[in-house]
């Protein structure tokens, strides 16, 4: 990794650096792996950092937005970009910045009538839909509040004619996370299986599918990676006759942010040893949130106490016991003074994290870009 190169040099702690010229490529191979089956939206809730942004931008049709402020923020970041906006609980004055986006998702069919109510304007809108499409293997399923059911939406489909300044170009459909390839083409079949003879039924011509995101990312094993070639060829090999849009975040951004931070106490207590690091989860919250002990890679630039053989806790500056970066890992040698640079850091770190609690300093970001 040529970021691994940039650590030691970071002058103050703890820092997140991105590797924004390994993001690039990423995002190349992507795209090319999906070879004009799909569109390519990135979500920018996985990680709305502006120079993260403005890197994507040449290899993706165009982002996803959850919120008016991403809206706006993303607008700002990289104007004229085409932008999908969804979430659920839009506000009238969010749906009010619906005008100029390029797909409005609707949620459910009291969104639907409060933009029929602000008046004639058009925009092109897909119908969240929320598929009873058991998922086998998902880290999260995303039915719930989100999207509709089909009752949902044939409400929607009849309250549509009476607001011809809305034009349907068809459904969207984000049913879960932490799917492989086949378990995503599957999906897709299903979804499309459902959804296009109903929007056929409509009247819908030259439908549209908006797939989601959620494809995996295996924090356990980081050199397992989504097979974007299997989904590619397996999409274009599908031939559903639809206009196809994915919206993937966390398999895009992960893999090239870290959060370097360096070792400040080690000790044992009743056995169990532990390492104090500068930070901590209200700065990556992310192996909190998921569960998972965070991959990590030690910098051996300490000079202070060492902790004995054996694995060792990795926590940070907070007073709460849920502060941990990874429970009982293999950390050698591990020293006060040591870097500590936590990979897959890239998506849902930063911006997921609580920051002000307990006040310490904010990191610092750097940005690699050759
Ligand atoms: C969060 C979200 C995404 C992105 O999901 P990832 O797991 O980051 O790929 C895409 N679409 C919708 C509607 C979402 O809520």
């Amino acid at each position: 990794m040529t970021v691994l190169a940039h650590l030691p040099d970071l002058p103050r702690l703890p820092a997140y650096v991105y590797d924004l010229a390994g993001l690039r490529e990423h995002a190349a191979g992507v795209r090319a792996a999906l070879s004009g089956a799909a569109e390519l939206f990135y979500a920018a809730k996985a990680n709305p950092d502006a120079p993260i942004l403005r890197a994507l931008e040449p290899f993706v049709d165009g982002f996803e937005v959850a919120s008016g402020g991403e809206l706006e923020h993303v607008r700002a970041a990289v104007p004229g970009a085409p932008l999908a906006f969804g979430g659920p609980g839009k506000t009238d004055e969010e749906l009010a910045l619906a005008g100029g986006v390029q797909r409005l998702h609707v949620e459910s069919p009291h969104e639907l009538r409060r933009l029929i109510a602000l008046g004639e304007r058009p925009v092109d809108v897909l119908l969240r839909a929320n598929l009873d499409l058991p998922v086998r293997g998902a880290a999260l399923a995303m039915s719930g509040p989100f999207g509709m059911d089909e009752d949902g939406l044939a409400e929607c489909a009849a309250l549509l004619p009476h607001a011809p300044w809305l034009r349907l170009r068809g459904v969207h459909a984000h049913l879960a996370s932490g799917l492989d390839a086949p378990a995503m083409l599957d999906l897709a079949a299903r979804i499309a299986g459902w959804a296009l003879p109903w929007l056929a039924g409509l009247g819908v011509d030259r439908p549209e599918l908006n797939l989601g995101g959620g494809m995996a990312v295996d924090y356990r094993n980081p050199a397992h990676r989504f097979d974007w070639a299997a989904y590619g060829s397996g999409l274009a090999a599908a031939g559903h006759r639809a206009r196809l849009r994915i919206e993937p975040g966390r398999a895009i951004t992960a893999y090239h942010g870290w959060y370097v931070t360096e070792v400040l106490d080690v000790k044992r207590t009743r056995g169990e040893a532990y390492a104090v690091l500068r930070g901590g989860t209200h700065h990556l919250r992310t192996p909190v949130t998921k569960g998972h002990d965070q991959p990590f890679t030690v910098l051996g630039t300490g000079t202070g106490p060492a902790l004995g053989p054996g694995p060792v806790t990795l926590v940070g500056q907070l007073c709460t016991p849920k502060d941990v970066f990874a429970t009982r890992v293999e950390a050698p040698g591990l020293r006060v003074g040591d870097r500590v640079a936590f990979g897959m850091a890239g998506a849902y770190a930063w911006n997921i994290s609580h920051h002000g609690f307990l006040m310490h300093p904010r990191p610092d970001f750097h940005y690699v870009s050759g």
